[in-house]
């Protein structure tokens, strides 16, 4: 059995807030709040994905559109929160640049990540988000 993503159409669905319009930026206050809103739907997200695998494990049944569903979902939740991120980093420190984040073998911590993509090392915390302008 082999997981794949989900075909490109669905992949490459545009995110619900379009990137290119340029606005201006939103109180840091507002972003916060927004963006410990998304972090506990994303927590409590990635436990529901976590306990139906375990549960389909368990069945010895794997519903694979059922899990690629939920991935897409939780792929939208964390690209909102990287763009919040960033709109805080803009709104906080202008100017600052910050050292990207990474894993102790050095291999650079994705967003959101709890384990390292090389190693497999649990990434403690999360990261600062990685520069990307
Ligand atoms: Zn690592």
């Amino acid at each position: 059995m082999r997981f794949r993503r989900a075909p490109a159409t669905d992949a490459a669905s545009p995110p619900a807030t379009p990137r290119a319009v340029r606005r201006a930026l939103p109180p840091a206050g507002q972003l916060r709040r927004e963006r410990r809103t998304l972090l506990l739907v994303r927590e409590e997200k990635l436990r529901d994905l976590g306990g139906l695998m375990l549960e389909m494990y368990r069945r010895d049944q794997f519903r694979q559109d059922l899990l690629v569903d939920r991935c897409i979902e939780l792929g939208r939740l964390e690209e909102r929160l990287a763009e919040l991120d960033a709109l805080l980093a803009a709104a906080v420190s202008r100017g600052r640049t910050r050292p990207s984040a990474r894993c102790e073998c050095g291999a650079p911590i994705f967003w959101g990540s709890k384990f390292c993509p090389q190693c497999g090392r649990a990434v403690s915390g999360t990261p600062l988000p990685v520069e990307s302008s």
